[in-house]
């Protein structure tokens, strides 16, 4: 079964971790990189760019006490954020050319990687931070292959403001898309560039609304299995379905369960009961996987993309039917894409 997943920070990792993005791509070191895809079945996925405040791979450690509520991150200058995400995109254009990975710009092109070697690409800007008030910077993103833009990450900007990691509370932790928040999403929609909403807060879920677009939150779960701010209430797991929106199963444990919040370390089994409530309210149509690999502290049993397949297992062992497993591996996001790329 191939898997298309809703983000991951491969790109993030290498530009902090090495001079030698595709040789490192080549190795099994990290979440995502050639063998361990070709091992566990992914086949293609969102790639993020993403303005690290520190040239090096996500610190997974800071979880290992548990229940580390994290202030907001403070707001970062667009030009301190813009240096990381053109490096990534450098890097995503050099894995392209060594035939590591394919950057999509259409539906055709979607289809044909997907069942190619190299793992298919569609680059994505983890908050747009590095976006000034004239939007330029998005024209030249978009240039590079960019179809995908969250407005915010877990820090405020120009457009909005992300939620915190926090437990015990959903995201209404802060202000929702201030007017250049609004003129980045209609943009977006302009330009054929899909708007995401995981780390932006309740409000600014609402004010994505209004702009009528399908509302995706690619790696998120549900409020009502682990209360947490980067989780979705079930009026937005509603919405996302009414919208034809999709949300992909985010594997951070600390978002999966209480248990993974206070201990850092989730299960498949807190997996299987997210993607219960996530396909009850959301529907089986709009729920895919959003890994969060190489960004994120994995549950048990996932610890890279070899072991995806232990995922459909757990599906399997819960009385999943392989069409289901099939609309969750990968046919609801390439239906979405396939409506949101050009032909
Ligand atoms: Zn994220």
């Amino acid at each position: 079964m191939q898997i298309f997943d809703g983000h991951n920070d491969a790109l993030s990792r290498l530009w902090g971790t090495t001079t030698d993005p595709v040789g490192e791509f080549a190795k099994p070191v990290g979440h995502v990189n050639t063998p361990h895809a070709r091992a566990g079945g992914l086949s293609g996925g969102f790639f993020a760019l993403y303005s690290s405040a520190e040239k090096r791979a996500f610190d997974f450690t800071i979880f290992d006490g548990g229940g580390v509520a994290l202030p907001l991150a403070p707001a970062m200058p667009a030009a301190q954020a813009l240096e990381p995400v053109i490096a990534q995109a450098g890097i995503a254009q050099q894995l392209h050319a060594a035939g590591q990975i394919e950057i999509c710009t259409s539906t055709a092109q979607l289809g044909r990687a997907f069942v190619s070697d190299p793992i298919a690409c569609v680059l994505h800007l983890e908050g747009a931070d590095c976006i000034g008030p004239e939007m330029w910077e998005l024209d030249a993103l978009h240039a590079m292959g960019l179809r995908s833009l969250g407005p915010v990450w877990s820090r405020p900007n120009i457009f909005g403001e992300g939620v915190p990691f926090s437990h015990g509370t959903d995201g209404d932790t802060g202000g929702g898309l201030t007017s250049a928040g609004q003129a980045l999403v209609a943009k977006c929609k302009a330009m054929g560039v899909m708007v995401d909403t995981s780390h932006l807060t309740l409000k600014g879920f609402w004010d994505v609304a209004e702009e009528d677009l399908p509302l995706v939150a690619t790696h998120s779960n549900a409020c009502a299995v682990a209360l947490n701010a980067r989780n979705l209430t079930d009026d937005q797991l509603r919405a996302i379905r009414q919208t034809g929106g999709m949300v992909g199963l985010n594997f951070a444990s600390l978002y999966l369960s209480d248990d993974g919040w206070t201990q850092g370390q989730a299960t498949l089994t807190d997996c299987l009961r997210q993607l219960d409530h996530l396909i009850a309210v959301a529907g089986e149509d709009h729920v895919g996987l959003g890994s969060d690999f190489d960004g994120a502290p994995m549950p048990q049993g996932m610890s890279h993309a070899g072991n995806l397949p232990a995922l459909l297992d757990a599906m399997r062992a819960a009385g999943y039917g392989e069409a289901l497993i099939a609309k969750l591996a990968h046919e609801n996001w390439l239906d979405f894409l396939s409506r949101q790329l050009n032909p």
